[in-house]
């Protein structure tokens, strides 16, 4: 896999040009047992300007290569900003390891074998599941690809919010980590598929939720997110435009987005 940047040769790779920057990895720690931090630093962070919620795209074969032509969906991988130091220059991504070693797609592969030093090319900063401050209340609900999402969004939330979360993992080990102080049920799914997830619907229902609706936060396996909505609107009342939905994966698709 080549994560090298591409001189640009032609028009169309000079307008891809200008929407990517090249780093390097500069940590990688597990957080959980599936659960990898890994740290890229770059010196065109500079020029870059990241909002919490939002995510790069690690290109991870060309898409202007002969490669990424012929298998467009093998090229790029989308993970959200967990912290970003414009100061240190450098940003780190929390990547759920979802599978064992050996499964799983070039998002994965490249996550397990992320190591200090390796060229980075990612595309990005950019996406609007951005929170809401003005709303009443808020609510978070997701499995371990979510939950990375969540942390810098509740954080952008500041202290004063009132916040409520449904987190899912595999088990207690795997618990992705949430900022310190907020109130999440963590629900397991112990062997049972993340897709669909009647694990996360359940602890949602189980959930006392203020009268008046506030901000939903939904993230991760497409049909699971739609489950939680359905749930909020036909069981909650909440009205649907106060859901914010974003897929992240789903079984059969490669790369999402
Ligand atoms: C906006 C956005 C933000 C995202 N942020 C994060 C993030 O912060 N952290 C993170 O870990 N991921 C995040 N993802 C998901 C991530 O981009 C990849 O989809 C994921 O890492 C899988 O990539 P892959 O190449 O290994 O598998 P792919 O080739 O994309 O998928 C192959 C198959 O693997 C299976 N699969 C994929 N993901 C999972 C999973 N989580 N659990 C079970 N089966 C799975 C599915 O059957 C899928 O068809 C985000 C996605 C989007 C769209």
């Amino acid at each position: 896999m080549s994560t090298q940047r591409t001189p640009a040769r032609n028009p169309l790779a000079r307008v891809f040009a200008e929407h990517f920057a090249e780093g390097e990895v500069a940590g990688v720690e597990r957080v959980a047992p599936t659960m990898l931090r890994i740290r890229i630093a770059s010196p065109e962070l500079d020029r870059l300007s990241w909002e919490p919620g939002q995510h790069v795209r690690i290109q991870i074969n060309d898409p202007l290569s002969l490669y990424g032509i012929v298998r467009p969906k093998e090229t790029l991988r989308t993970y959200t900003v967990w912290e970003f130091s414009a100061a240190d220059r450098s940003f780190d991504v929390l990547v759920h390891l979802y599978a064992p070693e050996g499964e799983g797609g070039i998002g994965l592969a490249w996550a397990r074998e992320a190591a200090v030093g390796d060229r980075v090319v990612f595309w990005g900063p950019r996406g609007d599941f951005a929170v809401r401050p003005e709303a009443a209340h808020h609510l978070f609900v997701g499995e371990e690809t979510a939950t990375a999402a969540f942390w810098p969004m509740v954080r952008a939330l500041g202290g004063g919010a009132e916040v409520r979360a449904v987190l899912e993992s595999e088990s207690e080990e795997d618990e992705p980590p949430f900022p310190a102080g907020r109130p999440a049920v963590r629900v397991h799914r112990r062997g049972e598929p993340a897709a669909r997830s009647r694990t996360l619907v359940d602890g949602l229902a189980g959930l006392d939720l203020p009268e008046t609706p506030g901000a939903a936060y939904v993230a991760g396996e497409a049909r699971t997110c739609q489950m939680v909505r359905d749930h909020l609107v036909s069981v909650r009342g909440w009205p649907r435009e106060d859901i914010r939905t974003v897929p992240f994966w789903t079984p059969g698709k490669r790369g999402l987005h």
